[in-house]
């Protein structure tokens, strides 16, 4: 590689075609492989992998930081990060605490933030998928560059991480974790280019697959989404203070305005006066956000590309009701995430909407750690049918997908057993029948339910009187769209349609998302572990000296 002025210049990104490697195969899929627990409701979903937050120009960073992890908590709950920096402009130091469990678990005491100083501070929630679950893996990821310390927060999956892997590490790069996220953080220390923004946009222009990034250096931050969009990321205003975050309701939990999305293919530079600019160095492309964000991922109270997710879910009952109904007295949601569209269903319907399963509030997310025997001790407490209510009624039963199928199974077979006279299940998604590769935790195809039978089949498996699922249309018209468009999708719907936005290497060329470079990650069983990072330049390198800690899984 040779050095160059920019790498702004060339506004062609070679990453976006139409070639569609994985079509109708599954195979490959890196994912996590444990099972579903039967009756785990949020076990038998796709799960949104991360969701990050970061802000620069307030007093007690970390503590915002921590506060906006907790409304984006639903998009991952194994493990959780934070980094912030207390320097302005060429001095100061990075700190970060990470640990695994949930944000108020690791992020428990004053303590915990007094030991995160400064006015700018990014964090992370996650559920592992490449890479694993192990500590090093847990973001903010953090390196000292020739440059200064740069920090990286990701959501989304680089889908030719394991292709750049082994060109880097045949280079002499030596990797610290397993996370694909850390090809990023290689290939910005490699690049030639003069500075820091140059080199970055030097590596993404490397990298395929979905990204939303948050980025610290010394000299402020820096946010930017893929050339698609496929993950989401907005900018807020707390004061003074400028805020990122996976979605808008992180920006209402801390008190922050909603100024407007990162554009897809946008890179957002903040430094530390406030100063904001905006770069658009992969040029213009047509959007492909994941419409499985409206669908599942994002809270009902957050509002993505312009609308509000709850509205949208409603709207998907309402087709729901007008391409498949049926003959009921009540319209029952599974909870949680069937409720919005099991009201626009009733409404539609004019069928009463009834809670006929009431969940637990009290028995906490049953997933935080992929073992099988956890999960199984609380998952039969989580939800229970309401048999007074159900009791001889002929049911319309609403959920928000089907994965595999175990928990649909579960749930018609518990409406029966509380004396339910028919059930007829409506799905507000269409069949789930590809694996996605952009940062969500789904099983091989293999699996999915829809990939491996058809609509009857499916039917029958799950013991439902009917079965149907919105129309990739209908899902098109409840987000806004007439219908989707062929040629050009304006969305991603891969996991519907198969069609990859992205070229997908590492599936293409059967590339093994094993690690190179490290034995299997082990945690310590209890105390919080300490590390201080190696500095290769202090001179010129303010994050030296920085501190890292780790917080172990509590038994
Ligand atoms: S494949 Fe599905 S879940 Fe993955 S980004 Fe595309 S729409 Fe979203």
């Amino acid at each position: 590689m040779t050095a160059a002025s920019s790498p702004f210049g060339d506004t062609a990104h070679p990453r976006i075609n139409g070639d569609n490697p994985a079509h109708d195969n599954g195979a490959g899929q890196e994912n996590a492989p444990w099972d579903v627990a039967p009756w785990d409701v949020d076990g038998d979903k796709l799960k949104e992998e991360c969701g990050i937050f970061g802000i620069i120009g307030a007093k007690e960073a970390s503590g915002i930081v921590a506060l906006g992890l907790h409304a984006l908590q639903h998009r991952g709950q194994e493990a959780v990060g934070i980094t912030s920096f207390d320097g302005i402009d060429g001095d100061g130091e990075f700190y970060t605490h990470r640990g695994v469990g949930h944000v108020a678990q690791v992020f428990n005491s004053a303590e915990s933030f007094a030991a995160l100083p400064g006015a700018m501070a990014s964090g992370h929630v996650r559920y592992s998928t490449t890479g694993g679950s192990g500590l090093r893996n847990v973001q903010p990821l953090f390196a000292d560059l020739a440059s200064g310390g740069f920090s990286i927060a990701h959501n989304g999956n680089i889908s030719n991480a394991m292709t750049l892997k082994r060109d880097l590490v045949q280079k002499g790069s030596i990797f610290q974790s397993t996370s694909d996220t850390e090809v990023i953080i290689h290939l910005v220390a490699t690049s030639r280019y003069p500075t820091v923004l140059d080199r970055f946009v030097d590596a993404l222009r490397m990298v395929e697959g979905a990204y939303s990034l948050i980025c610290m250096t010394p000299e402020g931050k820096i946010a930017c989404r893929d050339p698609l969009g496929i993950r989401p990321l907005v900018m807020g205003r707390l004061g003074t203070a400028t805020v990122f975050a996976s979605e808008t309701v992180g920006l209402d939990v801390v008190g922050a305005d909603f100024v407007r999305q990162i554009e897809p293919g946008e890179l957002v530079q903040v430094d530390h006066q406030g100063v904001i600019s905006s770069h658009r160095p992969f040029g213009n492309h047509p959007a492909r956000p994941c419409i499985f964000e409206h669908v599942y991922f994002s809270r009902p109270d957050s509002v993505l590309d312009g609308q509000s997710v709850y509205s949208v879910r409603k709207a998907i009952g309402v087709e729901l009701a007008k391409e498949a109904p049926a003959n009921a007295d009540i319209v029952v949601p599974v909870p949680d995430s069937g409720v919005p569209a099991a009201i626009g269903y009733a409404q539609q319907s004019g069928i009463p909407f009834e809670l006929g399963i009431i969940r637990s509030h009290y028995v906490g997310r049953t997933f935080i750690q992929p073992s099988d025997g956890a999960r199984n001790a609380d998952v039969k407490r989580k939800h229970n049918a309401n048999r007074a209510l159900v009791e001889g009624k002929r049911i319309v039963l609403i959920d928000d997908s089907i994965v595999r199928g175990t928990t649909s199974l579960k749930i018609v077979q518990m409406m029966r057993d509380a004396g339910a006279a028919e059930v007829h299940m409506r799905i507000a998604s269409p069949p789930t029948d590809h694996s996605c590769f952009y940062g969500v935790d789904t099983p091989e195809r293999n699996k999915l339910l829809a990939a491996r039978m058809d609509l009857q089949a499916m039917a029958d498996y799950i013991h439902a009187d009917s079965l149907a699922f919105v129309s990739i249309d209908g899902l098109y018209r409840a987000v806004g769209e007439k219908s989707r468009n062929a040629t050009c999708p304006q969305y991603c719907d891969a996991c519907f349609t198969g069609e990859y936005p992205t070229r997908l290497t590492d599936l293409a060329e059967r590339n093994e998302p094993a690690q190179l470079t490290l034995a299997v990650d082990k945690a310590p069983a209890d105390a919080p572990a300490k590390q201080t990072p190696k500095s290769n330049s202090p001179k010129n390198n303010p994050g030296a000296d920085k501190q890292s800690t780790e917080t172990a899984p509590s038994e």
